[in-house]
């Protein structure tokens, strides 16, 4: 049996009475993979614990099989939980630690059977006489997921299950989850602060931040269509390039967004999705550009929907089968302050400015954060916000740009660069969507 798991606006505060879930809600299906993804200390694991009912829930309701289930016993939700730190007992070999639920559910019966079941369908048989302490990581995680798995619960809940292992083993693993899961398809709530682990894992993502859902759909959705900045941001490798623009929609010209010293030039007649920026005249917005939109490319070679930008080659990753270019194009970034890492600047010490600084400059700042509306700050990443451990810190530049090897390029090279308005994306300054439009439904073939 496998369940469908509900939560209606449901919230938890621990001190202080700060909410850190808010509201969630949320339907699982039946024999759904649900990933809950978000930075660290947004409440996955909070949520993930309400649900198997080892913390209370302040207020809203929590409906397992559409039947009421707040107060209902852990022990009675017939939920499977994996923890990060795989959580065995380390005086029972792997035998025991899986045969061990099995034994508290059923004294009488004879674990054997299915403890050895699961260890065939996991390829642990040879390790079922060892201790924990016997055992690599890997190996104690695939112990952990079988003691899991032995139960036959009707969901499993899984916690950052992967994170104490290192990379080549979590993609390996990680595979091994996604087959598991549906083969037996278990309603599963996995939980991750990696992005790339929530896509490739998950029928449905949804993103958390500061306790608030964000957004719930398919790993394309939230990828092509993301609700708002912040999960544009967190969502996609090599992050999506957010650049702060200035609509300029003049009655008789044609409309275009600044980028600082440059400016996109919307193509006439205006797409219905341009069309939405008309009321954005003369305001700020965030230009969202993910690697793919932009390509280097002389400006003849223009294809229909396409404009000319020039960056200045500022630095450059190479990782084999492709480089990323960072281009310096004039223009200054937003920053999403969870998803961004402190970073020195140069030639401008935030500790001198600070001392220098008059009463004045000190409220300008303050202004210019305030102006800048609660999603994204103008100028540098709070550095008082730590970072989430999946963070990729940024480099120098304001625009990446992913090419092939084979183009040479060297530092300080001006380059022109095409730029797709097809895959524009536009946020306003609370980091809501404009473009695509936010009433565009997902492609027909999810
Ligand atoms: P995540 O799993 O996304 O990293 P958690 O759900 O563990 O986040 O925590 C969400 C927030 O609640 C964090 O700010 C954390 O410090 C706080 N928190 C978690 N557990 C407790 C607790 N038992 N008492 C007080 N605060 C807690
Ligand atoms: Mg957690």
């Amino acid at each position: 049996m496998t369940r469908a798991i509900s939560l209606h606006d449901v919230s938890k505060a621990y001190a202080r009475g700060i909410r850190v879930v808010d509201r969630l809600s949320l339907d699982i299906a039946p024999g759904e993979f649900l990933v809950l993804l978000g930075p660290s200390g947004c409440g996955k694991s909070t949520v993930l614990r309400m649900i198997a009912g080892l913390e209370d829930i302040d207020e809203g309701r929590l409906f397992l099989d559409g039947e009421y289930g707040n107060d209902l016993p852990p022990s009675d939700r017939d939920m499977a939980m994996v923890f990060q730190n795989f959580a065995l007992y380390p005086s029972m070999t792997s035998r025991d630690n899986i045969g061990f639920p099995l034994r508290i559910e059923a004294p009488g019966a004879d674990p054997a059977p299915r403890v050895d079941a699961t260890a065939r369908m996991l390829g642990i048989e040879d390790l079922l006489d060892r201790f924990p302490a016997q055992l690599s990581g890997g190996e104690r995680q695939r112990v952990a997921m079988g003691r899991a798995i032995a139960r036959h619960p009707s969901a499993f809940l899984m916690d950052e299950p992967l994170s104490n292992l290192d990379a080549k083993l979590r993609n390996h693993l990680r595979a091994e989850i996604s087959q598991l899961t549906r083969e037996l398809g278990v309603t599963t709530v996995y939980v991750t602060h990696d992005q790339s682990e929530a896509m490739s894992l998950g029928d449905r993502v949804a993103v958390l931040r500061g306790g608030v859902l964000q957004q719930v759909g398919t790993p394309r959705t939230v990828y092509s269509l993301p609700s708002n900045v912040f999960v544009a941001a967190f969502i996609g490798t090599p992050r999506i390039n957010l650049l702060r623009g200035l609509v300029r929609a003049p009655l008789d010209g044609a409309m275009t967004i600044s980028l600082g010293k440059q400016f996109l030039r919307l193509p006439e007649p205006l797409s219905l999705d341009h069309q939405l920026l008309r009321v954005q005249q003369g305001r700020e917005v965030i230009v969202g550009l993910r690697s793919e939109a932009v390509r280097i490319a002389k400006p003849a070679a223009a294809r229909p929907g396409e404009v000319v930008l020039t960056g200045l080659v500022e630095h450059l990753e190479f990782q084999g089968h492709e480089v990323l270019v960072h281009f310096d194009t004039g223009s200054r970034p937003a920053v999403v302050p969870e998803l961004e890492a402190p970073r020195p600047r140069p030639g401008r010490p935030a500790r001198r400015r600070r001392r220098d600084g008059t009463v004045l400059d000190r409220l300008r700042e303050k202004a210019g954060a305030l102006r800048a509306g609660p999603v994204v700050t103008p100028d540098r990443p709070d550095p008082a916000v730590p970072a989430p451990a999946s963070f990729e810190p940024r480099v120098p530049g304001d625009l990446v740009v992913r090419t092939t090897p084979d183009i040479r390029l060297r530092y300080g090279m001006q380059v022109p660069l095409l730029v797709d308005l097809a895959h524009l994306f536009v946020f306003d300054q609370n980091g809501e969507r404009i473009c695509p439009n936010p009433a565009r439904l997902p492609d027909l073939e999810e």
